[in-house]
Formats: C-alpha cells, sequence, structure tokens
C-alpha cells in the first residue's frame, strides 16, 4: 500500500489536491485503487482515458476484439495504426502514454461464466463498458457476488444511460433488469447506429463515478490513508438511473428500489454461482429449431454467374441502402417482410440479405412462422461478406 505521493506525482494531479474534496487523501486512494474496465471499446476508451489521467494506481482492461476501422468514429483510445492490433494492447499503449505512473493489467479474452471471479476478485470496482446483454448479466452478477460496486454505461443511437449497481447499498441490474430481452428484439450499435460522440459522455460519467466511489472510500478494500479531511465521495449513482438523450440533449433520472425479490440480490436469493449467460441470454439455439439454409457470398456468385433463377430479398432500412446497394435485390424492409409475402414467389428460391446476416435470419424465421413455401438463404455475414468476397470496390460498413 502507498502511503505518500511522489513529488512528481504531486506536479502531475495539483488540481486534484487542490479540490478539498479529493486532496492528498483522495489521490491516495486513487493510487491505490484496483479498477476494471470490461470492454475497451467506446465506452471503454473515455473510461481508461480519464481513469488513467486522473491517477488510479492499477487499470485492468478486459477485450477479446481487434481494432477495426468502424471503431474509430467514437473509440478514441484506439488510432489508425492500431487497426488489426488487439484493443487491449493499443489500449494499454494509449494509457501509458498518457501516465507512466500507473499499472495496467491486459486480460486478452472473452469474459464467460468460467473465468469471470477468477478476473474480477483482483479489483475493488468494475467498471461495465459491455455493449451486449450475456457480459453486462455476468459482470452484475460476479460483482454482487464479490461484493465489488458495478459502474454500469450503456449506449444506443442517440440515448445512453448510466447507475452504479452496488448491492450491498442498492439495487442490482437485475433488480431493474429481472429478464433479459429475446435475442434480436434489441438491436446492437452494429446494426442500429450509434453517435460517435454519446459512449464519450456516458463512458465519462461512468468514470467520473468510479472516481467518487473511490475517493470516499466506498469500495471494500479501498486503502484509507488518514488525511487532514476525510473525502466522502458527494452523492454516487446507486439506486438511480440516469437516462440522457443527445439529440433532445436533455437529461432526466429514475429512482431505483432494491427489489426484494431479486434473485441475485433479494431476501431469497436462488443464484448462488455464474450461469452459463449465452444461454440465459437466449443465444443457444434449442436443438429441435432446424437452421437457417445459408449460403456464402462467393456460392451465390456463382449461383448467379450460372443463371441461377433467384429472388434476393435486401431486408435493410431505406437509409442503409444509400451507403451500399445490392445491384439486383427486391427491398423490403425486415418489419414488412410477412406483410408483403405475396411478392415471393415460392418457385423460387429466395436468398436474404442485411448488413452482417442476422436480419436475415429474423426475415426468414418470420416468413417460416407465416408458412412461406418457398426454398430460403441466408447471405452469411450480409452485404459485408459480398464486398469482402465477391465486389471488392463495394465498401463495407
Ligand atoms: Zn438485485
Amino acid at each position: 500500500m502507498f502511503t505518500a505521493l511522489t513529488n512528481p506525482e504531486i506536479a502531475r494531479y495539483s488540481r486534484h489536491l487542490l479540490l478539498p474534496e479529493i486532496g492528498v487523501a483522495g489521490q491516495l486512494r486513487l493510487k491505490n485503487a484496483r479498477v476494471l474496465i470490461v470492454g475497451t471499446g467506446g465506452l471503454g476508451a473515455p473510461l481508461a482515458l480519464y481513469l488513467a489521467a486522473a491517477g488510479v494506481g492499477t487499470l485492468g482492461l478486459v477485450d477479446f476484439d481487434f481494432v477495426e476501422e468502424s471503431n474509430l468514429q467514437r473509440q478514441i483510445i484506439h488510432s489508425v495504426r492500431d487497426v488489426g492490433r488487439p484493443k487491449v494492447a493499443s489500449a494499454s499503449d494509449r494509457i501509458k502514454a498518457i501516465n507512466p505512473h500507473i499499472k495496467v493489467i491486459t486480460h486478452d479474452t472473452t469474459l464467460t461464466g468460467k473465468n469471470a471471479l477468477e478476473i474480477l476478485r483482483d479489483y475493488e470496482v468494475v467498471a461495465d463498458g459491455t455493449d451486449n446483454f450475456q457480459t453486462r448479466y455476468l459482470v452484475n452478477d460476479a460483482c454482487a457476488m464479490l461484493g465489488i460496486p458495478n459502474v454500469y454505461g450503456s449506449i444506443f443511437q442517440f440515448e445512453g444511460q448510466s447507475s452504479v449497481f452496488y448491492a450491498k447499498e442498492g439495487p442490482c441490474y437485475r433488480c431493474l433488469f429481472p429478464e433479459p430481452p429475446p435475442p434480436g428484439l434489441v438491436p446492437s450499435c452494429a446494426e442500429g447506429g450509434v453517435l460517435g460522440v454519446l459512449p464519450g459522455i456516458i463512458g465519462t460519467i461512468q468514470a467520473t463515478e468510479v472516481i467518487k466511489l473511490i475517493v470516499g472510500g466506498k469500495t471494500p478494500h479501498a486503502a484509507l490513508p488518514v488525511g487532514e479531511t476525510e473525502p466522502d465521495g458527494g452523492k454516487p449513482l446507486i439506486g438511480r438511473l440516469l437516462l440522457f438523450d443527445a439529440w433532445r440533449m436533455q437529461f432526466r433520472e429514475l429512482k431505483l428500489t432494491k427489489d426484494p425479490r431479486c434473485p441475485l440480490c433479494g431476501e431469497n436469493r436462488t443464484i448462488t454461482g455464474l450461469i452459463d449467460y449465452e444461454q440465459f441470454c437466449g443465444l443457444k439455439k434449442p436443438e429441435t429449431e432446424k437452421p437457417v439454409a445459408k449460403i456464402t457470398a462467393t456460392e451465390l456468385k456463382a449461383r448467379l454467374d450460372r443463371g441461377d433463377p433467384l429472388q434476393i430479398i435486401d431486408t435493410r432500412e431505406p437509409h442503409e441502402r444509400a451507403i451500399v446497394k445490392f445491384p439486383t435485390a427486391k427491398i423490403i424492409p425486415l418489419g414488412q417482410m410477412t406483410r408483403r409475402m405475396n411478392e415471393l414467389d415460392p418457385a423460387i428460391d429466395a436468398v436474404f440479405i442485411c448488413k452482417i446476416g442476422q436480419r436475415s435470419i429474423f426475415a426468414i424465421r418470420a416468413l417460416e412462422r407465416a408458412h412461406y413455401a418457398g426454398k430460403m438463404f441466408n447471405l452469411q455475414d450480409g452485404i459485408n461478406a459480398w464486398a469482402r468476397e465477391v465486389d471488392k470496390s463495394l465498401p463495407t460498413y
């Protein structure tokens, strides 16, 4: 445990030391703190940059992903030269460039029910910067079991939200959302888009909450050096859900209460260990369900070249076709699929396309439920695969 700041640290953190709410005692707590950032994408970027700059002594980063061109619109911790590198490596370099005084631990892996407790138990605060429900429930459950606060944020299109889930003092994520939404109902940012600055705002709010929890001594193994003043950490977002709408530029706040029937943090707990979160979120297909027939972009090209009769259905939204068009496709957005089923000819094979091959599966499933009689194929990995494999003059997005 560090009991003093060095002279270079005093110079660096001067503007914090001048705040009586932080001061030397608060800065020492930050220096001794260990924070895990789950995900180094849109939310993880400002989290890592600001927590590094603020002097959090040990920052852990979890991510299995690699930097892509389409990340650079919002994931400001990564640069053009990092495209193709593991995100944790790129983020770690940038953090060290900002603050050589702190330690970075990288976990180049996917967080699962098998490894989460092992990884999280070394930290005293977790900031959740993930973009999927299975990891969100996993982080929530693991934090509640370990008794550490989970600083939550999520974003979609122009809207974001943040809260602090700390089962010891308030509700957890399950108190708010007991069940995940059915898979595919809530589109991801990769499908629905997101304003580039939005994760900057929400991630920065999360970083603020992390700092307040540490400075206020709210973390379970916070070092508590005796100072002239004892920082109290202000008012955390525990029991409050902050909602932000960037398009209207409005903040709102909802009061959250602990659900006494919460299976994780309520009175009669039924969840006592981590589970299979992909299954919990419905991502594992029941074995009875027949898989959707698929076709690769290269196979589709061969069939078109042979002159096979085919009907190609573009299930994307109108504004997406301004980005890239599939030349011979019939256009039926996903939401209109069953209503316009009579426009398809069941005697001719139909190939369904979208951006990445997800929504097109929903289109096929919807038509199956409506008893469409023709043969249907899903273009695997969508029009992006067509652009990569077949027509390299087209952009990917
Ligand atoms: Zn709960």
